[in-house]
């Protein structure tokens, strides 16, 4: 595998870094700094989404006929690395990568001229119904019952664990349609707004004190059948497609990015004894070891990029691995930053956080977010399917070969 870049992707490297440095200003990157988990508060990651929309680069991984940019795989890795160096704000991506390909594949042309413009312009905010309370892992248990009633269909269920429901306006389901044959074969996939009569929206705060996730309930919801994807009981191979997406993507870059901190932080000089962690051995030797394990996950990502540039699908079992192993080094990164902060990640920050808040931080700007942050990565081998599952996926894998 060759990846060094060549002349063109070089200079499209240093286009999106100056577009980045143009639109990135320091009070923007303050506020993006403060991002404790997948996405940033809405009001900055609808700001970043905007901003790339007006630029026509809202959509790297679409195809140009839909709306995307028309880029190689290359300069979409090169992008999303850059993005994540540079601490860009994340943006929730319900919409642009999830039900966005789900409907360039399975969509009707009418759905597909309704909806696409909608997510990439962000009128359309998506949300993700597929877990239940009783129904995560083994997600094709699901109960929330959909009967067709006419041209609707009656909804009746609960999903759980909807990151941010609160926020977005249409969300994206898995329901019951028939109860008879394997449990796979009844699962139908609907689209609904949010705003439809029926729904209600829970907040659930999780430990670092936000809300990001909710329950959401479903009471006689009608869906108009002409907001179905794909055929009735169909909905379990669409899920599947939509995961392959959800779980494959770069993880390294965001890994670095804590790494970086965790370094910065550890050179900080105390200002009595003149001392810093970084003189210490076993500090340096554990941060070796996780640097090495992120160049490691960087070069597999690139060989995924290389083998998607010669016309391979990523496939279950790779997406599995990137997964794993990106989620393991995002965490352990974001573990040696928090140690490095030492005493100062034990104040509680939360009311620094909150977006708009004139309260100072207490230490490095860093130390307002880390335990925040820390707490919310440990989300970060559940969703989008638990590491025991994907290892399961990876073993079933090498005892099939
Ligand atoms: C922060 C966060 C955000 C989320 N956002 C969304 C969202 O937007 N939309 C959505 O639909 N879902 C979302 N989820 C749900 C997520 O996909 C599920 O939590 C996940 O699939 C695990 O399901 P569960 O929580 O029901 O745990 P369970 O399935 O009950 O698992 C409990 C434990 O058992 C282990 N386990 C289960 N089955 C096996 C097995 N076969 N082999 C080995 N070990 C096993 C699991 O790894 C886990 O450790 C989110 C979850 C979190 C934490």
């Amino acid at each position: 595998m060759d990846a060094s870049l060549s002349k063109r992707h070089l200079e499209f490297q240093a286009e999106v870094r100056a577009f980045l440095k143009e639109k990135l200003t320091p009070e923007i990157k303050a506020r993006s700094r403060r991002q404790t988990s997948m996405a940033a508060e809405p009001e900055l990651g609808m700001w970043w989404h905007r901003t790339l929309f007006e630029k026509g680069w809202i959509a790297p991984a679409w195809p140009a006929e839909y709306g995307g940019t028309g880029w190689d795989v290359v300069e979409r890795h090169i992008f999303e690395e850059e993005c994540a160096l540079a601490r860009a704000p994340l943006m929730f991506l319900g919409g642009l990568q999830l039900c966005g390909p789900v409907l360039m594949q399975f969509g009707t042309s009418e759905q597909k001229a309704h909806f696409l413009p909608r997510i990439l312009s962000g009128e359309h905010y998506w949300c993700q119904g597929f877990s239940e309370p009783g129904s995560g892992s083994d997600l094709s248990s699901l109960k929330t019952r959909a009967i067709r009633d006419g041209d609707a269909y009656v909804v009746n269920g609960s999903k759980i664990w909807t990151t941010h429901a609160h926020n977005a306006n249409w969300i994206f389901m898995l329901v019951r349609t028939s109860t008879e044959g394997r449990q796979q074969a009844g699962i139908t996939f609907l689209l609904s707004p949010l705003d439809a009569p029926g729904i209600s929206i829970r907040p659930i705060i999780s430990m670092s004190g936000e809300h990001e996730v909710n329950q959401v309930f479903f009471d006689d919801l009608r869906v108009p059948v002409s907001n179905r994807i794909g055929d009735e009981n169909a909905g379990w191979s669409i899920a599947k497609y939509l995961l392959e997406f959800e779980r494959g993507g770069s993880y390294a870059a965001s890994a670095r990015a804590f790494l970086d901190e965790a370094r910065e932080t550890a050179n900080l000089r105390d200002e009595f004894d003149e001392e810093c962690l970084w003189d210490d051995p076993s500090f340096r030797r554990r941060y070796a070891e996780i640097d090495i394990r992120v160049t490691a996950q960087s070069w597999t990502e690139k060989r995924v990029v290389a083998s998607l540039a010669a016309g391979q699908r990523i496939g279950d079992t790779m997406a599995s691995i990137l997964k794993v192993h990106g989620s393991e080094v995002q965490q352990l990164a974001g573990e040696l930053a928090m140690y490095a902060l030492g005493v100062l990640g034990i104040p509680d920050q939360r009311q620094a956080l909150a977006p708009g808040s004139n309260t100072a931080a207490i230490g490095p700007e860093f130390a307002v977010r880390a335990t925040a942050q820390y707490l919310n990565d440990r989300a970060r081998s559940i969703y989008g399917g638990s590491n025991e599952v994907q290892r399961n996926i990876i073993a079933r894998s090498v005892i099939k070969s």
